[in-house]
């Protein structure tokens, strides 16, 4: 079968999923050079078949009760991608848009990243089309313990550890840790991103922020530069926006926008440290918009607009998939940015990450830049099974040094005759390799 043929068959086992299909052609193209030559003995054992197709997907009615007594439902997921390297990991995610199509591309995007840490996790990804804004905390609980008494005949210690990613933060894995307890009456580590003071991981907030910064990091220092004085631009306002402006801030890093789904905020002074206490304050407490931020301090805001026609350095996609697409990639390119950093899940559609390709750009795809949240919560599960607590600037180290093993695996895999490296290929065939073995190794399943 050549590489097309292989596509329309994933095609047409898979109809209306374009984000699944989208995140398999990149991984597909990236993978197939090495499949014909290297890697023949995966290609000869069905790997690529069999890592198209899911172990399982669960779909599930979640029904609640809003505050004017109304009965809501709302659809739940989880999706078990493959599970041959140890317990299915990966976030849950609660957004109006969250379908299987999204599931699908996620959990499968998340096997290779899990691969990629090292650590004995299995991919897996779910949600729900709820969308947490707008709602009364109360609302959030009831949802969330609805959400939780169905997912958790599915989950567990050893089985499926889910965690937070857009729409679920702190709060929300409080809710469905307390639901997961009442219906099973154990207190074990079946979820990560916990509150630290009950089994949760220091950094693990932090840690897919900081880890896309140390991510970047090792790629201007394979070039001997720093990040000292670089002027990054930053999209979204989340969790994982939030950290990595912190640590690039901490770097010495200017970074002179953030955004949120209505609009972006451009400060050409630079965000410091107590704007950024700001904006967590915002987004995390009270739970505002982004445009207040042009209120309170002296910076435009761009309603309805995306932060790329900024000039910056370094670019770093934190909010969701799809959001930077070809003309702001030319827009980047023209200014002269040096980087993309993706911390979050395919943020750049795929003609943009084609021309940033092309054009020669650093390009650190999402499932290596971004594997820093989840690297650290195979460190929370550590913990928990050890019935251990370790302090922050441990957890840090080992984050710190996961990131550089990372970067590692992608400069072996994806240097290039011309010494540059390619970080998509790089990370996939990294990835790939190690799912691929184990699955060879554990015979056909
Ligand atoms: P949060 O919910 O904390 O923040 C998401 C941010 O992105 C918000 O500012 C949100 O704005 C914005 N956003 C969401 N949807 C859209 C949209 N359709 N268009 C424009 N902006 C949007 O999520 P996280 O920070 O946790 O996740 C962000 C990305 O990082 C996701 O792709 C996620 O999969 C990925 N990721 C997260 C990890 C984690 O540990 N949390 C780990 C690895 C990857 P608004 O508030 O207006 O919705």
């Amino acid at each position: 079968m050549n590489e097309a043929d292989f596509i329309e068959r994933v095609r047409a086992r898979n109809p209306n999923e374009p984000e699944y299909l989208q995140a398999v052609e990149e991984v597909v193209a990236s993978l197939w050079p090495f499949l014909q030559d290297e890697g023949r003995r995966y290609l000869d054992a069905g790997v690529l078949e069999r890592l198209t197709e899911g172990d399982r997907a669960i779909s599930f009615r979640v029904a609640w009760i809003d505050d004017q007594g109304e009965v809501q439902t709302n659809r739940g997921y989880r999706i078990q991608w493959c599970g041959v390297l140890g317990p299915y990991k990966g976030g849950l995610r609660f957004h109006p848009s969250v379908n299987f199509a999204i599931s699908k591309f996620l959990a499968f995007e998340q096997t290779f990243k899990n691969a990629l840490t090292t650590l004995p996790l299995g991919g897996a990804k779910g949600g729900a089309d709820f969308d947490p804004k707008g709602k009364s905390d109360e609302e959030v609980m009831r949802f969330c313990q609805s959400f939780m008494t169905e997912l958790s005949r599915y989950i567990g210690p050893d089985v499926d550890v889910p965690a937070g990613d857009i729409g679920v933060g702190g709060r929300e894995i409080g809710y469905l840790f307390g639901q997961y307890r009442r219906m099973t009456g154990r207190f074990e580590g079946a979820l990560t991103g916990k509150g630290v003071g009950w089994g949760g991981s220091e950094i693990r907030t932090e840690a897919t922020g900081y880890g896309a910064i140390f991510f970047a990091q090792e790629m201007f220092a394979a070039r001997d530069e720093g990040l000292e004085g670089k002027t990054v631009g930053i999209s979204g306002a989340g969790n994982v926006a939030q950290y990595a402006a912190e640590k690039a801030i901490a770097l010495g890093a200017k970074v002179v926008t953030m955004s949120d789904s209505s609009g972006f905020i451009h400060d050409p002074a630079g965000i410091d440290r107590d704007k950024l206490e700001w904006i967590k304050a915002l987004k995390n407490d009270r739970r505002g918009r982004i445009r207040e931020y042009a209120e309170q301090f002296d910076a435009e805001y761009h309603e309805g607009k995306k932060p790329w026609s900024v000039a910056m350095d370094l670019a770093l996609p934190c909010a969701t998939q799809n959001e930077l697409g070809r003309e702001d990639a030319e827009a980047l390119v023209k200014n002269e940015c040096a980087a993309i950093v993706e911390g979050a899940n395919m943020p750049c559609t795929a003609a943009a990450a084609k021309l940033i390709r092309e054009r020669g750009l650093l390009y650190a795809p999402g499932k290596a830049a971004n594997a820093g949240g989840v690297a650290t919560s195979g460190l929370e599960m550590t913990q928990n099974s050890q019935r251990m607590y370790w302090g922050r600037e441990r957890v840090e180290d080992e984050l710190h040094e996961i990131m550089r093993d990372i970067h590692r695996a992608c400069c072996e895999h994806g240097k290039g005759e011309d010494g540059q490296i390619d970080y998509v290929r790089g990370a996939n065939i990294a990835g790939f390799i190690r799912v691929a073995d184990a699955m060879i190794a554990q015979g056909a399943i």
